[in-house]
C-alpha cells in the first residue's frame, strides 16, 4: 500500500509492508520513499522522518550537484532567493501556476499531476519576473548618475557570467542566477555592466569608476565569486563577477 504524505515539508511515498524497521530511499529525481511496518503509527513515522530530514536534504543536494535530477525540475529542498534560503514546497491545486513566499517557505503552486518540466517552467518564469522587477529600478537609479542610457537589456541563464555588456549595441544581459543573490550583489553587477557603457575594459579607468560609485564593490565581487548557488536542476559552480562580453 503506497500513498503520498508530507512530513516536515517533504513529500514522501509512504509504503506499508511486512517489515520490522523503517527504511528511507532518495531517488535521483528527488523523490523520497519511506517503507514502514504495516502497523506503524503516525507519531513513529513522524519521529523517523524528523531524524532523517537532514540526510534527505543532503542526498537531494548531492543528486542535484551531479546532475542526477535529469531533465526534470525542482524538487522539495532548500533553495536560495534574494540572498536568503527558503524551503521549497510543492503545492498542487486546480489552476495554480505561481510561487508564494511565506515564513521561510517558497511555495511552488502548480496544477495537480503537472510534469516536472511544467513545474520548472513555473519557477523559472517567476524567477525571471522577480529579477526583472529588481533590476529595473537599479538601472533607473544609475542611469542619471552615470549619465548613460541602457538601450536594451534581457535576462538569460548563463553558465559562466553574471552579466555581459555589449558596448556597441548598448545592450546588457543579466544571468537569471542573480535572482538568488542578495540585492547588494545584484546592484554591483548592474552597476558593473552599466559602467562598461563608459569604459569597455577592466583597467584602471574602469576600477576608478567603480571605486567612485560603489567603494565596497570588491566585497560583492568576492562574495559572488565564492558563491555556489544550486540552480533548479542546473547546478552552478563559480561564476566570474561581472565577466563581460566586450565584443563591439
Ligand atoms: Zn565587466
Amino acid at each position: 500500500m503506497k500513498r503520498s504524505v508530507t512530513l516536515g515539508g517533504i513529500t514522501v511515498d509512504l509504503i506499508r509492508k511486512d517489515i520490522k524497521g523503517t527504511y528511507f530511499r532518495v531517488y535521483p529525481d528527488g523523490r523520497v520513499a519511506l517503507s514502514v511496518p504495516r502497523d506503524a503509527c503516525t507519531a513513529s513515522i513522524e519521529r523517523a522522518m524528523s531524524g532523517k530530514r537532514e540526510w534527505i536534504l543532503r542526498k537531494r543536494e548531492e543528486f542535484g550537484r551531479c546532475g542526477g535530477k535529469g531533465p526534470s525540475g525542482p524538487a522539495e529542498g532548500i533553495v536560495p532567493f534574494a540572498g536568503k534560503s527558503y524551503r521549497l514546497k510543492i503545492a498542487e491545486g486546480e489552476g495554480h501556476r505561481t510561487v508564494l513566499l511565506h515564513d521561510g517557505v517558497m511555495e511552488l503552486r502548480v496544477s495537480p499531476n503537472s510534469s516536472r518540466r511544467e513545474r520548472k517552467e513555473v519557477l523559472l518564469s517567476w524567477y525571471d519576473k522577480r529579477l526583472r522587477r529588481a533590476i529595473m529600478p537599479l538601472i533607473d537609479k544609475w542611469e542619471p548618475v552615470l549619465r548613460v542610457h541602457v538601450l536594451s537589456w534581457d535576462i538569460k541563464h548563463m553558465k559562466t557570467l553574471w552579466g555581459s555588456c555589449n558596448y556597441g549595441t548598448r545592450h546588457i544581459r543579466f544571468n537569471l542566477e542573480l535572482v538568488k543573490v542578495r540585492v547588494e550583489c545584484l546592484e554591483y553587477i548592474v552597476l558593473h555592466e552599466m559602467v562598461h557603457l563608459l569604459e569597455r575594459h577592466h583597467g584602471d579607468a574602469f576600477r576608478g569608476y567603480m571605486d567612485r560609485f560603489m567603494p565596497c564593490w570588491r566585497t560583492y565581487s568576492r562574495e559572488l565569486n565564492r558563491s555556489h548557488y544550486e540552480g533548479s536542476g542546473c547546478p552552478m559552480t563559480r561564476l566570474e563577477g561581472g565577466g563581460c562580453d566586450l565584443s563591439p
